[in-house]
This record gives C-alpha cells, sequence and structure tokens, in this order.
C-alpha cells in the first residue's frame, strides 16, 4: 500500500527539443507550474543523466514539498529494446543517448532517488486522451491517437489497456511487446506503403515508410504548414493511411482515431469534411473497418498523460524501484510487477 504521506508524482515529458516537468496530486489537480529545460543535444551520456538528473531533483527539492514525492512517471521517445543487461532506449533525437542506448528514466530516477514508471510518449498521449475528462476518447474501452507532424506515431488502447509493441525493422504490426519491460507504442510511420506516388525516403533512410508520404517535416521546420499544402497532405492521408493502419485497428478492436500533432489537428480543424472522408477511404479498403476520426483538443498531451499514469501508478502501487537502489540480491532488476 502506497503511505498516504505520499501523495504527489513528478510528471516528465522527455522530447527532443525540450523537457517539461509538472508535478499531480491525488485529485488530479497541477502543483504549480510547468517548468521546461532545453534538452541537453551535447556531451557524453552520463553528463546528459547528471544534467537533466540535477534539473528534475531541482524541482522537487524546490517545491516546498520533497518528503511528498511518491514517484516520477516519464513520457519517452522510443524506440525500446530488450539486450543482454536490461533494457536500452534508443532516441534518434537525442544526440548524446542515440549510439549508446541506455535506460535512462532509470538513470534518472537513481539521481532523483524516487520509484518510477515510463511509456511511450504516444502512448502517455493517447493516455490523456482517454483518461482525461476533457479527452476525445474520454471514458472509452478502445481508441487509438495518430500523432501526425513533423514525424508519424500511433497508440492503440484496447479493452482497457495501453499496448505495447516489439520494436522491429521493418514494423510488422502483427508483434505485440514479448516483455513487460519494453514499452513502445506501434511505430506506423514506419510501416511500408504503396501508392500511386513515386516512393519517397524516410528520414532513417528505408524508401516508402508511411512518414515518408504524411510527415511534415520541411514545413515544420518553419514553423508553420502551408494552407497551400494541405490538399496533398489530405489526398495522402486518404491514400496510405488505410494500407498502415485498417488492419491493426480492427485486429484490436479499435473504431476511434484521435488526431494530434500540429498537422493532423491544423488538416482536420481547418477542413471539417475531412474526417469523414478518412473514414470512408477506411470504409472502402480492405476488409471494409468503420472507423471515426477526431481532432485532439488537449495540449501537451504527452506530459498530461503522463501526469494521469503517474497518479494511476500512485493509486495501483505500481511504480517501479531504480536498479541500483534495489536489493543486491534482485537478479530481475528493472523486469517490475
Ligand atoms: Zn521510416
Amino acid at each position: 500500500m502506497p503511505s498516504s504521506n505520499k501523495d504527489l508524482v513528478l510528471a516528465v515529458d522527455i522530447g527532443g527539443t525540450k523537457i517539461a516537468a509538472t508535478i499531480a496530486g491525488r485529485n488530479g489537480k497541477r502543483m504549480g507550474r510547468t517548468t521546461a529545460i532545453p534538452t541537453p543535444q551535447t556531451g557524453s551520456a552520463s553528463e546528459w543523466i547528471s544534467s537533466v538528473g540535477e534539473a528534475l531533483h531541482d524541482i522537487v527539492r524546490h517545491s516546498g514539498y520533497s518528503d511528498r514525492f511518491a514517484g516520477v512517471y516519464y513520457s519517452t521517445v522510443g524506440p525500446m529494446r530488450e539486450v543482454a543487461g536490461g533494457l536500452r532506449i534508443f532516441p534518434p533525437n537525442i544526440a548524446p543517448l542515440r549510439q549508446v542506448g541506455l535506460h535512462y528514466p532509470a538513470m534518472l530516477s537513481e539521481v532523483l532517488g524516487l520509484p518510477f514508471g515510463f511509456d511511450n510518449d504516444g502512448n502517455t498521449a493517447l493516455a490523456a486522451e482517454v483518461l482525461d475528462a476533457k479527452g476525445a476518447a474520454a471514458g472509452a474501452e478502445n481508441a487509438a491517437v495518430l500523432v501526425w507532424s513533423s514525424g508519424v506515431g500511433c497508440g492503440f488502447y484496447s479493452q482497457g489497456k495501453l499496448l505495447h509493441f516489439e520494436a522491429r525493422d521493418p514494423v510488422t504490426w502483427a508483434d505485440p511487446a514479448l516483455s513487460d519491460v519494453v514499452r513502445n507504442s506501434f511505430e506506423v510511420g514506419h510501416v511500408f506503403v504503396e501508392g500511386t506516388s513515386a516512393k519517397l525516403q524516410c528520414g532513417d533512410g528505408a524508401w516508402g515508410h508511411l512518414e515518408a508520404h504524411l510527415g511534415g517535416k520541411a514545413a515544420e521546420e518553419r514553423h508553420e504548414i502551408p494552407k497551400e499544402s494541405h490538399a496533398r497532405f489530405m489526398e495522402a492521408g486518404r491514400q496510405y493511411l488505410p494500407q498502415a493502419l485498417a488492419m491493426p485497428l480492427q485486429q484490436y478492436g479499435i473504431d476511434l482515431v484521435v488526431v494530434t500533432g500540429a498537422l493532423g489537428k491544423a488538416l482536420l480543424n481547418e477542413h471539417p469534411e475531412f474526417a469523414g472522408e478518412l473514414s470512408d477511404a477506411f470504409a472502402q479498403g480492405a476488409g471494409g473497418h468503420a472507423v471515426a476520426f477526431k481532432a485532439s483538443a488537449i495540449d501537451n498531451a504527452s506530459l498530461r498523460g503522463a501526469q494521469l499514469l503517474g497518479l494511476q501508478a500512485l493509486e495501483r502501487d505500481t511504480f517501479v524501484v531504480p536498479a541500483h537502489s534495489a536489493s543486491q540480491n534482485s537478479s530481475t532488476g528493472l523486469a517490475g510487477p
């Protein structure tokens, strides 16, 4: 049982540009402001761990409630792989960690001296849509989120659970995670698609991935998606999304997709007919699965999801103690509950 005086959670969203943190109380209320620091992009991995860990530790120390924290919950970029020696995370957008692959949520938690929980940022965004009363899938038993911006990602929620997948290359949607430790969401951006337009090269070097057709990278780097390119992105969505998503959605019994990310939200909010056109494209595809599309109404959904999942971990007593602080006889380390 969690002790009753430990009633706060530090929620942290780790992205390639910034790291945002906020404090959540048992009633779901935020305590104080959200703090954001730029994600360090130079130096060694151990320098990265100590500087980010110290910045988070400062938030706890200066909160005025430092003895009330039950744990820290991270929303992290992926992909994650289980290798000899434990879980490794290879974030393509964080240079000091990209090659080495560390279980950095566990290492940061050791610096903080707090137990931890974590999930992939696609899944934390989805958790906000399902668990927040303002979410587009509030209270649903089955839903997906499509993150559509410079990159394209996805999260699946089925029968009341966030689903986790193996990180494989090429991505095959039929690979549910084999272990309880790996927390990748469904990497729909790196599924191969076939279409009428020429094959395009993905940021990972492969040709013909969904993200190469749908991702708005060039436009986003200028902090705008030009309106004249909306028609092109909508056509790509109608053509390629059903190929990559219809079968997995059907497999997991999901008939609602919440669209988030700057580009996806702009397309749905500025073109009211687009949601229905996507539904028609899915109904006409293989299997004819009926799917509804809705734009997200939550800002910073990944951070909000980290708060809500952190509070759930507090209620359910599922925070994990970092490996080095655990019993020296423990061979399972980060296996978790
Ligand atoms: Zn790719």
